[in-house]
């Protein structure tokens, strides 16, 4: 038995595996396969569609909130939603948190002035700041709310007068937020919602359409939304995994059943890193994140025979980012809990062996 806690690519559902397995022999009984079938077929735009307003149906969001199916990952957002929504005379406001946030921060400054209204770079991304203010006059607040290289997650969504942006890619789905309240939401498929090579886009439609800069084509949201994903060939197979994987999440209840799991998976596994004399998490205790769990041996030179006992074991995933180090136990929604309780009984017994 594997435990993936891979931090992504990562765990989908097993009925995600199979369904898409399925899809790759025979589409729907066509006879075709989805991956030789063509986007604008009555069949795909279907599944486009559902998509999107499954997405929409979870979330909650209102009719100005529009989702989008993109190419090029998170990484594209982070040049994507500053082309949009500034100015290079216009300043927007950025919270730095980690690894993610400052390459956001690195690509928006291409396009206006950026206002780095908050780091805990100084504490090695340790915690969330709590006291900051975003200037009136910021064309939009960015923050990254979980930040998956550290492990650190924003419990709280700070509040704002200026427009919410958030890279949502590490905790996406995972627990209710009022998503109508952000101005754009992005997030890459492959944490927490499919495969890799697609990003949703959820965004406000009314924030749009403000700058005068040039936009090329397949930059402008506006020609996503009018075009429903479909402005050039959108990446067919993983928009269909995502729908399969949005399929399952309603099956089993929604964003309130998969939140309430992800806490008690969550709760599991920092208790054992708390209550173990082997090992310690980094991060605040307010602050840390319920997707990704970073912790560390109290003694370092014993991590590396901890990986190889808990890797014969059927643990898969768990070694640390190069710039955190120690481990990283990725939970994301799709991982059981019965998985966790696996790792938090590997450490136990690694502890009675050598601890
Ligand atoms: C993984 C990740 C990214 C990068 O996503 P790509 O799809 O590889 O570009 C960006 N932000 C966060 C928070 C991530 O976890």
């Amino acid at each position: 038995m594997i435990h993936n806690f891979n931090a992504g690519p990562s765990i989908l559902p097993k009925e995600v595996f199979e369904q898409a397995a399925e899809a790759i022999l025979n589409f729907n009984n066509t006879g075709l396969s989805i991956l030789e079938f063509g986007h604008r077929t009555p069949a795909f735009t279907a599944v486009m569609d559902e998509a999107r307003s499954l997405a929409k149906e979870l979330m909650q969001l209102d009719e100005n909130h529009q989702v989008l199916f993109l190419h090029g990952g998170a990484s594209t957002q982070f040049m994507q939603v500053p082309m949009n929504l500034m100015d290079l005379k216009d300043n927007a406001a950025y919270a730095d948190t980690g690894v993610w946030s400052s390459k956001a921060i690195k690509e928006a400054r291409l396009f206006g002035k950026v206002d780095v209204v908050c780091s805990s770079k100084e504490k090695n991304y340790s915690f969330i700041p709590k006291n900051f203010a975003v200037p009136n006059d910021a064309k939009y607040f960015h923050i990254t709310t979980n930040n998956t290289i550290y492990g650190s997650q924003w419990q709280q969504i700070p509040a704002t007068s200026n427009i919410l942006v958030a890279d949502m890619s590490s905790d996406i789905l995972s627990r209710q937020l009022d998503f109508n309240s952000f101005g754009l939401i992005y997030a890459g498929a492959q944490k927490n919602m499919g495969p890799a090579g697609v990003c949703m886009v959820v965004v406000n439609e009314t924030i749009l359409g403000k700058t005068k800069r040039a936009i090329p084509t397949i930059m402008d949201y506006r020609n996503h939304i009018a075009e429903g994903s479909m402005l050039n060939t959108p990446p067919v197979f993983a928009v269909y995994v995502c729908l399969l994987t949005l399929r399952w999440l309603k099956s089993i209840g929604g964003i309130p059943v998969v939140e309430k799991r992800n806490n008690e998976k969550a709760a599991l596994l920092y208790k054992e890193i708390d209550e173990n004399e082997l090992f310690n998490a980094q991060i605040e205790k307010e602050d840390r994140s319920k997707m990704n769990v970073c912790f560390r041996m109290n003694d370092d030179t014993l991590e590396q025979t901890f990986l190889e006992y808990a890797s014969k074991q059927g643990i898969v995933g768990i070694k640390g980012h190069r710039l955190s180090g120690g481990f990283r136990a990725s939970i994301y929604n799709a991982l059981p809990f019965e998985s966790v309780q696996t790792l938090v009984d590997i450490m136990r017994q690694f502890t009675l062996t050598f601890g």
